[in-house]
């Protein structure tokens, strides 16, 4: 029995037995789910009224007591570089102006969505804009994978025509393993050849490291693992990724291994942001090429984009070359992103919408917080 006053469910979000689970529970067949998901995912419906493979009746009784409710759009902007930005409204934000960002960049050999799961962070680290602002909330499933069925959307995807979105990173806003179980519904979405149909190559999981959450990933999927390192030793990176107080770089290392050997995976990439005269020296390069050699690991070298409030500096491009080709020289498999959308802030850690930060005052890398005068 459904109630009528009840509002009504939202079934963007909802894994496939979650799905077959609610159809069940208005009297349908399991493969009704199946056809949903297909018209939710592949088909980029939203109405029920389109969905012309189902049943008349079906179709009426579940505009009734059902939606598929995507987030709202409050901005967008394109690069010259052909990356895409979008600005979403989250209700229930603590401020209007509170919004999280998607970004679709465009290569000549796939197009790679990066998705938010949380409003802000709570892992304040110190070189990270999402950071800075402190953390709201985490996003539902359904505003998680609502972010890929946007970005189809927007670019206008024809649904029998090629794939725009070939690749998904969960590197937007937030910490993906503190929202682990939306977080994992909308990865099993992604995955599912009813939703987006990715390969769990295409899927990367970018976290700062909470190690008993790597474990339980381990047994839960086995999407691409993506760590952000960003020192070599745990003096360091006490400082820029204060978790490492909690779980220090041993602990970490050992977790991806465990990841990689459970999940037959072929590595773990280690994102590493390098900031002037604070982790780019070659001593370091070797330092971290010492934690990884011998493991199947590969570095991403970030360049650092700095955000208003921020003492941390890019390292110079002679500087980021002599650290790549220090790690290369060391046996470790090393990449350098390239900055894309730079003019429309696209790039990582400028991910914070229009949201109104903390006031932060620096004491060269450890922030001290300021109240905001009002
Ligand atoms: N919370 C997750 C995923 C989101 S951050 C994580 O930390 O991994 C995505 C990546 O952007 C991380 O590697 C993060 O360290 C990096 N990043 C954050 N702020 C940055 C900045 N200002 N410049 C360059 N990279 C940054
Ligand atoms: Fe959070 Fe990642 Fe930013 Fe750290 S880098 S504050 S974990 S979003």
């Amino acid at each position: 029995m459904t109630d009528a006053a009840a509002p009504p469910c939202n079934l963007l979000g909802l894994t496939r037995p979650e799905l077959e689970a609610y159809v069940a529970t208005l009297g349908a067949r399991p493969y009704r789910a199946r056809q949903l998901l297909k018209w939710i995912y592949r088909r980029g419906a939203d109405q029920f009224a389109d969905m012309t493979d189902l049943a008349k009746d079906f179709r009426a009784e579940l505009a009734g007591v059902a939606e598929v409710r995507v987030p709202e759009i409050i901005r967008a902007s394109a690069s010259a570089d052909g990356t895409r930005k979008w600005l979403l409204r989250m209700p229930g934000a603590a401020t209007a102006e509170q919004a999280v960002e998607t970004i679709w960049i465009p290569e000549p050999d796939r197009g790679t969505l990066c998705i938010s799961s949380q409003i802000g962070c709570a892992l304040d680290c110190s070189f990270c804009a999402t950071g800075r602002q402190g953390f709201n909330r985490n996003l539902t499933a359904a505003e998680i994978i609502g972010q890929v069925w946007l970005a189809n959307r927007e670019l206008g995807r024809d649904p029998d025509g090629p794939r725009l979105i070939t690749n998904v990173v969960l590197m937007g806003m937030g910490e993906p393993l503190a929202n682990y179980r939306n977080v994992l519904a909308a990865i099993r979405l992604l995955l599912d050849d009813l939703g987006y149909d990715l390969s769990r190559r295409r899927v990367t999981l970018s976290t700062s490291g909470l190690v008993p959450q790597i474990y339980r990933l381990a047994e839960d999927c086995n999407v691409a693992l993506a760590v952000s390192l960003h020192a070599p030793n745990d003096a360091l990176r006490d400082e820029l990724v204060p978790v490492n107080r909690r779980h220090p770089i041993a602990e970490l290392l050992a977790a991806c291994w465990h990841y990689l050997e459970r999940q037959n995976g072929r590595s773990v990439t280690f994102e590493y942001t390098l900031l002037e005269g604070i982790n780019d020296q070659p001593r370091q390069a070797r330092e971290l090429a010492g934690l990884l050699r011998g493991h199947q690991a590969k570095v991403n070298l970030i360049p650092f984009n700095p955000f208003p409030g921020t003492s941390y500096r890019r390292s110079p491009p002679e500087v980021v070359a002599q650290f790549r080709d220090e790690l290369v020289r060391a046996g470790v498999t090393t990449t350098v992103r390239r900055t894309r959308g730079d003019d429309i802030d696209a790039a990582c850690g400028q991910l914070r919408g229009r949201v109104l930060d903390r006031t932060v005052v620096r004491l060269g890398a450890r922030p001290v917080r300021a109240a905001l005068p009002a």
